[in-house]
């Protein structure tokens, strides 16, 4: 007979991975080292990986970003099972579960504009549950203003005049997790956090976790940037009754000010190196020393790094890319 205490477990899901780039500007060596891990990592396991283009950035995306995206992942090495996503073709999915959150009292309404967020988040606030003050990732810690304040998306309109956006209304103050690579998370959030943009478009928090369920994906492994979404993701995963991936965040690529590569810090694409005739598997070999996985001059493809491969054994600090060693043979 069986043991009533002992409940069925869920069969063991295939391992299914996905690179999630956003064609808002061409790839540098940032995305190159997040990618090369994400890659490595289910590829050294066997595992499926998918290619999804975060396309839904409204003006800051260009058609052409998404070819050359392709096009400089296929150069590198980096390949991927199936036909790319692009996440444009997703509205629908993400629209219904926006509104699912809606009818099901799990966001609501909201019409400040981004100016009044900011506004009243400079007044100094107490902490949140769990720790703080904190600010979102994106530096505005939402006061809360029109929660409760809207009966329903035609109210908010009258109310103000404006097209509302969608907000969900975060209930705990912490989701903690544990990190494939860094462990122990206590999974903060900041506050409510938009789901659906006042242009009627989801939020990237919204998209990512439709579109990460649809696609089956079970691991992320994405840039430490990142970090404080997963908390919300995780959130939403649960409200929408899915089952969330594992999440594995890795060091960024900074500058020598040690803030994320941004224009300032000179060209880092992967354009800009093709341009100077520094081949692809030099730049992998350079990616891969500031992964540990092989000498700083090295030349690799990244098949040639799935042996050595090990999550555990990468460097914890942040990876200086402003000036990388292979610029000397520039
Ligand atoms: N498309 C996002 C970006 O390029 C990454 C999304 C994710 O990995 O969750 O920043």
């Amino acid at each position: 007979m069986a043991d009533p205490s002992s409940s069925p477990q869920p069969p063991p899901r295939p391992l299914v991975g996905r690179l999630a780039p956003s064609p808002t500007g061409v790839l540098h060596l940032g995305n190159v080292r997040s990618f090369l891990l994400a890659w490595l990592s289910i590829r050294s396991r066997g595992g499926t990986l998918l290619l999804r283009i975060e396309d839904i950035d409204g003006p800051r995306i260009r058609p052409e970003w998404i070819d050359r995206t392709i096009e400089d992942l296929q150069w590198l090495g980096l390949d991927w099972d199936g036909e790319p996503l692009l996440q444009s073709s997703r509205r629908e999915a993400h629209e219904a579960a926006a509104r699912h959150l809606l009818e099901g009292g799990e966001a609501y309404p909201c019409i400040c504009t981004r100016r009044e967020v900011e506004e009243a988040a400079s007044a100094p606030h107490e902490p949140l549950a769990g720790g703080g003050p904190l600010l979102a990732s994106d530096g505005i810690l939402y006061p809360g203003t029109c929660r409760g304040l809207h009966p329903d998306l035609e109210a908010a309109r009258r109310a103000s005049g404006r097209e509302p956006a969608l907000r969900f209304r975060v209930r705990d103050g912490a989701v903690p997790f544990t990190d494939l690579f860094l462990g122990e998370q206590p999974g903060l959030i900041a506050g409510d956090f938009v789901i659906r943009k006042r242009d009627g478009g989801a939020a990237y928090q919204l998209a990512v976790v439709v579109d990460d369920a649809a696609q089956g994906v079970t691991e992320v492994l994405r840039a430490d940037d990142l970090l404080p979404s997963t908390p919300r993701q995780l959130l939403l995963h649960q409200a929408l009754g899915l089952t969330p991936p594992a999440y594995a965040h890795v060091p960024l690529v900074v500058g020598v000010d040690g803030r994320r590569l941004a224009k300032r810090h000179g060209d880092t694409s992967v354009a800009h190196f093709r341009r100077e005739g520094i081949s692809a598997p030099r730049l992998i070999g350079w990616v891969a020393s500031t992964c540990g996985l092989a000498p700083s001059d090295a030349e690799a493809s990244p098949s040639d790094l799935l042996r050595d491969f090990d999550l555990a054994r990468l460097p914890r600090d942040p990876v200086v890319g402003e000036n990388p060693p292979l610029r000397d043979s520039l």
